[in-house]
């Protein structure tokens, strides 16, 4: 199962977004610049405090509804995401391949932003399961992450958190066992 039949660009800013650190000014500034070619040209890319507070809000959204543990907290948590969004949907070519914007072009960061990571999120839950979002089980990580494994098991974001936290559970075994901590063989 590839990670393209679950993700669409859309969907990936958003997890992105979710991802960032919401309390920490620099970072969403850093998000919007490196993620600058999702705005239209002359968006402004200097953010207000509060245009920033925004952005954090709406990372929390996308968040929450990833955290959501049944299918009505996940529609009530994407369409509270919606309402906040304005959607102008229009097709373009403007880079030369067929695409949809959600947003209008002269709106400013913030509503570009908002409208097409609500839209991208929507889209793929209604396309493939409230399931298919999650947030890493790995103590230390807590990433949103699209689950495209087919039974819709995955726990960790990645490969990485997957055997951090397996190494981490042997030990733990290890350490209630009467003789105590033995290295597994695997890491010597
Ligand atoms: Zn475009
Ligand atoms: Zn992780």
């Amino acid at each position: 199962m590839d990670y393209e039949a679950y993700t669409s660009p859309s969907t990936e800013l958003a997890i992105d977004l979710a991802n960032i650190d919401p309390s920490e000014p620099a970072a969403i500034d850093a998000f919007l610049a490196a993620h600058h070619e999702w705005l239209a040209p002359r968006t402004r890319l200097t953010l207000r405090p509060a245009e920033r507070e925004e952005i954090a809000a709406v990372a929390a959204m996308i968040r929450a509804v990833a955290a959501a543990t049944d299918e009505e907290s996940v529609i009530e948590r994407l369409n509270a995401l919606l309402a906040k969004s304005s959607p102008h949907p229009r097709v373009t070519n403007h880079d030369g391949r067929l695409h949809v914007h959600y947003s209008r072009d002269r709106a400013n960061a913030v509503e570009q932003l908002t409208t097409t990571v609500a839209v991208g999120i929507t889209l793929l839950v209604t396309a493939h399961g409230w399931k298919r979002l999650g947030i890493c089980s790995a103590g230390d990580c807590q990433d949103v992450y699209v689950d495209t494994s087919r039974n819709q098991t995955r726990r960790f974001c990645s490969g990485t958190c997957s055997s951090r936290s397996s190494v981490a559970a042997y030990r733990a075994r290890q350490r209630e066992r009467p003789g105590g901590a033995q290295p597994p063989p695997w890491l010597g």
